[in-house]
């Protein structure tokens, strides 16, 4: 994957998805960015992590997965219909200023 990106856990321990900021329950003993190749799908975006978010080897420096990440947000966004506690939640854990 090469530069390391940024990935946030639960209180928990657990994985939230980098695209919706959703809690993925039971995804603690994935290590650190091995969760970016678990190639599960989320239930909330439905993004496939490791597929869909990395779609292109060698990474592209041009095109990291934050900015992947932000363009997946903004597809489910528009699809989900930008319902406020979805919009809540990626301000509270992604400090992401909708
Ligand atoms: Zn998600």
């Amino acid at each position: 994957m090469g530069e390391p990106v940024v990935l946030y856990c639960s209180d928990r321990g657990n994985w939230l998805c980098p695209v919706c900021a959703t809690e993925w329950f039971d995804s603690s003993d994935w290590l650190g960015e091995l969760f970016l190749e678990c190639l599960d799908v989320c239930n909330v975006c439905n993004t496939q992590i490791g597929n869909e978010d990395v779609d292109e080897v060698p990474a592209n420096p041009e095109n990291p997965p934050e900015k992947r990440w932000a363009k997946l947000r903004t597809t489910w966004l528009e699809r989900s219909g930008y319902q406020a506690v979805d919009i809540r939640r990626l301000e509270d854990v992604f400090g992401i200023d909708m």
